[in-house]
Order: C-alpha cells, then structure tokens, then sequence
C-alpha cells in the first residue's frame, strides 16, 4: 500500500518535473540529453531488456536525433557495472589516428600548429572512429536482446522523420562550416536557411546504414559499402583531405581496459582510464582535496581550493598522459598519497597560486559530445559518454552520418615539458576528458553515476558534482544545478550569469582573472540513497530522465 502511495506521488512529481525525479531502487532508469532517446531506451528496457541493450538502442538514436554531438561516426567510452557479477568494465571505443599520419600535416611553415578550427575542419582531423566496434563487443559481453531488434526505433524515426529539435537547430544556425560540404548541406539545410526547429527531418542513407549494421553487425560497418563511403568522402573533403584508408577501417579493434578507480573520503570512485584524462585527473584532483575540510558553510572558499588543485592536475596531464600502448607511464606514481598530500601542500587558501599552465595553441571550449546513463532494473549499471569531438565533428557526412574530428585532440608539436605523450602518431589514440564514472559507497553499494560533454571542462563538472554531493551534501540535482567553473589558460571560468557577485569578488580577491562563460555541461545521471534513485538530465542540454 505504502509502496503505491510512494509510486502514485512520484509519477506525479516527474510530471511535474521532467527532467528530475525519484524512483524505488528495483526501477530502471535513463537519462539522456534527447528526450525522444531517453524514451526508446525506457522501452527497450520495459521490454525486459537489460542496461546494455538499452545504451545500444540510445545510442543509435542519438546518432539520428542529436547528431551534432555524437555517432557511429565517432567514439567513446563506456563503464559497465554488471550487478550480478559485481564487476566493473572499461570500454574504449576511442578513435585511432589513420596509419598514414604525420603531425607535419598539422602544422604550418614555421612549425607551429595550426588552429583550432584549421586542424578540426574537413578529412584530416578524422579518426578511425570506434564507437560500433566497442558497443559490439559490450553487448556481446552483456547484452540481453537481440542486436537487430535494438535497431528498430531508430530505424523507424529515420524513415518515417522526427523533429529538429531546437538544441540541432541552433547548432545548425550557429555553424560557419556545415554548408561548406554538400552532403551536409543538403542534409541539414533547406533553401540555403538551417532546417527549422521542429520541421520534419528524415535519413534515407542512415537508415540504409542502420540495417545494414543491424544485420552485419560491426563488419558491416568497418568492411563493405559503408567503409567505402567514409574513405570516399574523407579522402575527397571539399576541405582538406584525409587520410583514413579500407586498411584503417578494417583493423580498427575497440578495447576492454581496467577501469581507473581510487578512493575519495569514504567512497570509491571509477572513471575512465586512459586514453582518457578523465578518471586520472578526477582522483587527482579529490585526492588533493581530502587534504581540506570542504563544506557547504565555504563553497566559495572550496572552489578556490577545487581550481588550485585542478591546475596541478591538468599540468600533470598534459606532462605525462597519452594512449597507453604508446607510453610506459606509471600514472599510480601520480596518484599515491604522499604525492598528492606535497600539491595541496603547496596551495593557499589565501591566494591564487603562480602555477598557471602556459598553453599556446588552445583556445577553443566544445560544446559537442554526450553523456548518458542507465539502470536497469536487475541493478546493471551504464555511463558512457560519446564524441564526434566538435560540434558536427568535421562537417563531413557518409552514409547519412557525421564522422568526428577527433584527431585534433592530439597534440602536434611538444612545448618544453608538455604534449611528450599525446604527439599525433600512426594508430594512435587521442588523448580525452571524457569521464563516464560511477561512485560505490563502502558497502561497496553504487552511490552515484555521472559523467558529462564540455571537452577539457568535462573534468571540472564531474568533480563539481561529486564534491557537491559529498562534501557540500547537495541532492544530486541541486549539484548537477549548481553553476558550473573551470579553467582555462591562465583564467578561471564561471558559468554566465549563475554566480552572485560575492563569488566574484572573492575570487577576484584572491588573484584569480576570472572569466564568465557559457559553461554547457549535460551532466545526466543519478544517485542512489537507501531504497531511492534520484535521477536528473542537465536543463542546460534540455535532456530528458525517465522510469517506470
Ligand atoms: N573531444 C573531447 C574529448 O574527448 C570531447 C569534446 C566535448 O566534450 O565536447 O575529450
């Protein structure tokens, strides 16, 4: 009886709220940035499907419905929890560089790199992209349904249209280069005007794509027709031209790596493992900060502390990171306690401190990428966060989707002591800040899944978000809420318009060159609290959470 009063009031509560809610822990749940994604998941799983099926059926709806953010044309990562098992995997389905790369084709007359947008922009920043070939193997290693039906929503939607929404629209308007490449141009342009917010859209070549894959699985996408296409339309860029060959296709492997997980006061925090930054520098950062007391009586005072320490961190990254098969890093070196403890050591709680990073050649915050999470309701658990790098990723299309520009994560030319790791080589994986995590309590009971888009910030908003539940005690919505910072160069940034001018002034005082800035995260994920899960989907990204 309880039980029902309690799902009555709920359901009510997130017709009221959509993109919140609470839910009884045997429920299953997703949260993604696209509310039409989030449903077909919520019905792959009300199918009895598991959480594995439902990342594959989001993800390909994503592909469809936000695809300036994210696809089969580009990579990612994925963090599964296996309830049963009780065991964690790390997915790498990051891009590779093609085997005919030279960091000389990113560099201009006198050496240097070339900006941003020039490298970003048209074939030759395409990586070999790897998101098919690592959701393959995850659902092979736990997926309930069958592969083929998972495609069937989207299939639909692509056939039969689904509507701009307003998040691809302005992305569209916004864009310099989209029309630039034809393919793209005939896609997501009508009489030279962005297709409008709202208006039908369909996609004859993705969905000859998505049946294909349905039934050839990965080879179909990596061999045949499709590989063809992408080569075709790499190698033949109206801008640049690049070098992915059939060869770079058809060896291109995801892989399963340990997931990187570390202690934060009581819980146990896992995140992404190199080739990402990611789960590195979110335990650098918290382990730099347990040396503090953090609480909700100092949030001004804790995220001068969280900057200090985030500076540190992001020098060591940029010192020591890279692909793993390509450098014998210890990174365990980095993360011992003795280490960390001599950093905080270091930092005032009265000023800022003079270790800015020196970096010359970044200039440029993403607004691209997307981070969605699910529960089932046998308790597996999925965080995974997925890129085609920029916004349209390199503006070029084959097939009917995007294909990234990750390789512009790379960095092309060492500065002194920095980028030694992450050089632009053959095969290669780019370096990244994607951090799909997932928090166990000491119980070793999941406490918190999260992970987030934003490129370099991605770090800066997991971190907040976590702090903001453990140490400033924040519900998981009011800390995804909460205004977003990070920095960059030698400047911090806050989220426009959210700060009261007293965190300014306090920052300022204390030295900082503060910047406001739209700081987009889409922070979409949940925490689980006794018997409850509270889920959220970042309002900043109009993402959508739903249950049953
Ligand atoms: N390419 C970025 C990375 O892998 C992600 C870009 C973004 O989040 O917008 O770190």
């Amino acid at each position: 009886m309880f039980k029902s009063i309690l799902k009555i009031f709920f359901l009510f509560f997130l017709i009221l709220a959509k993109n919140t809610f609470a839910v009884e822990k045997n429920s299953f749940f997703v949260s993604t940035s696209h509310p039409a994604a989030s449903k077909i998941g919520g019905n792959i799983l009300a199918k009895g499907g598991n959480a594995m099926d439902a990342v594959l059926a989001i993800q390909m709806a994503l592909n469809l419905l936000e695809p300036e953010s994210s696809g089969i044309g580009g990579g990612g990562f994925l963090l599964y929890y296996d309830k049963k098992k009780n065991h964690l995997t790390f997915y790498d389905g990051r891009e590779t560089a093609p085997s005919k790369i030279k960091k000389e084709f990113f560099l201009d007359n006198e050496g240097n790199p070339l900006s941003f947008f020039d490298i970003a922009v048209g074939g030759s920043a395409v990586g070999v992209p790897g998101l098919l070939s690592m959701l393959e193997i995850a659902h092979n290693d736990h997926g309930l349904l069958n592969w083929k039906d998972l495609f069937t929503p989207t299939i639909k939607l692509s056939e039969n249209g689904f509507k701009v929404s307003s998040k691809l629209h302005k992305a569209i308007e916004k864009d310099k280069y989209l029309y630039l490449f034809p393919e793209s141009k005939k896609y997501f342009y009508k009489n030279n005007r962005p297709k409008k917010k709202l208006s039908m859209l369909k996609n004859s070549n993705f969905t000859e794509t998505l049946k294909i894959i349905s039934l050839e699985k990965s080879k179909g996408f990596y061999q045949g027709k499709i590989a063809e296409s992408i080569v075709y339309a790499v190698q033949n860029s109206p801008i640049k031209r690049g070098y992915i060959s059939l060869n770079d296709l058809k060896n291109y492997k995801a892989k399963k790596r340990e997931p990187i997980c570390g202690k934060y006061r009581e819980y146990k925090i896992c995140s992404a493992a190199p080739p990402s930054a990611g789960g590195f520098s979110i335990l650098q950062i918290l382990g730099i900060l347990e040396e503090f007391d953090l609480s909700k009586d100092q949030i001004k005072e804790d995220i001068h502390l969280i900057l200090e320490a985030a500076k540190y961190s992001y020098n060591d990254r940029y010192k020591y990171l890279g692909d793993p098969d390509f450098s014998n890093i210890e990174i365990n070196n980095f993360l011992t306690k003795k280490y960390l403890r001599q950093i905080a050591k270091r930092i005032s709680t009265k000023k800022r401190g003079g270790s800015n990073i020196k970096i010359n050649n970044e200039s440029f915050i993403p607004t691209s990428t997307t981070h969605f999470s699910v529960i089932d309701s046998y308790g597996n658990i999925a965080s995974i966060t997925s890129s085609i790098e920029n916004t349209f990723g390199s503006r070029l299309m084959a097939s009917g989707f995007l294909l990234n520009n990750q390789l512009s994560d790379f960095n092309f030319k060492i500065d002194g002591d920095l980028f030694k790791n992450n050089i632009v080589e053959p095969k290669k994986r780019p370096l990244s800040s994607m951090s799909p995590t997932i928090i166990f309590d000491k119980n070793n009971n999941v406490k918190m899944v999260i992970g987030s888009p934003g490129g370099k910030s991605i770090i800066m908003y997991v971190v907040k978000t976590i702090i903001a539940v453990i140490d400033w005690k924040m519900g998981i919505e009011e800390a995804v809420n909460f205004p977003n910072f990070s920095i960059h160069k030698e400047k911090i940034l806050i989220e426009k318009n959210k700060f009261d001018d007293e965190y300014k002034k306090y920052l300022l005082n204390l030295g900082h060159l503060v910047v406001e800035k739209e700081l987009n995260s889409g922070l979409n994920g949940f925490e689980i609290k006794g018997n409850l899960i509270f889920g959220v989907a970042d309002k900043r990204r109009n993402g959508l959470a739903i249950y049953n």
